[in-house]
């Protein structure tokens, strides 16, 4: 089951769009310099799929996208929750995304999202503004994922 321990509303995470963030905790990762180690703990937060349609529908005229930061524990049960989260946001007509962070290729369970950032956090490289970082956000172009991680490079944190 996932859990979620905070929402906010951004446009840092997705360029060109307006996401509802939704972090999701249970990380299975161990990045050097976490910065954010409570999403690290299992079962922590809120039950998603209790609260997901009430926090969605109170950001719905602001927002564009919604996006997962986190797998939660990345079971096979946790990938069909998501699955079923992303089609009741597509009916809503919002797009949808999921941060990874795990060293990988887009998967074949998160060709349901339009955006996809893999990639563990290492400071001396980097996030998705610097650019020297190992992470990338892929565009899901009808089943083919494209790099776009350039168009972080000219923006600015602040925007
Ligand atoms: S992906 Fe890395 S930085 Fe993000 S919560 Fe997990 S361990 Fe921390």
């Amino acid at each position: 089951m996932l859990y979620y321990t905070e929402i906010g509303v951004s446009n840092l995470e997705i360029p060109s769009e307006k996401s509802l963030c939704v972090y999701i905790s249970g990380c299975q990762n161990h990045c050097i310099n976490c910065h954010y180690p409570e999403l690290k703990l299992c079962d922590y937060g809120n039950i998603l799929k209790d609260n997901i349609f009430s926090i969605i529908s109170a950001y719905l005229p602001q927002i564009t996208c919604v996006c997962f930061l986190g797998e939660g524990n990345n079971t096979f049960v946790d990938h069909i929750e998501f699955i079923n989260h992303v089609k009741f946001v597509q009916r809503l007509n919002l797009k949808t995304a999921i941060y990874s962070g795990r060293n990988i290729f887009p998967e074949e369970w998160m060709k349901i999202f339009d955006y996809v950032k893999v990639g563990s956090y290492q400071k001396n490289l980097g996030d998705l503004f610097s650019r020297t970082t190992n992470q990338k956000l892929y565009l899901n172009q009808t089943g083919n994922f494209k790099d776009i991680t350039k168009l972080f490079w000219n923006l600015s944190k602040n925007f």
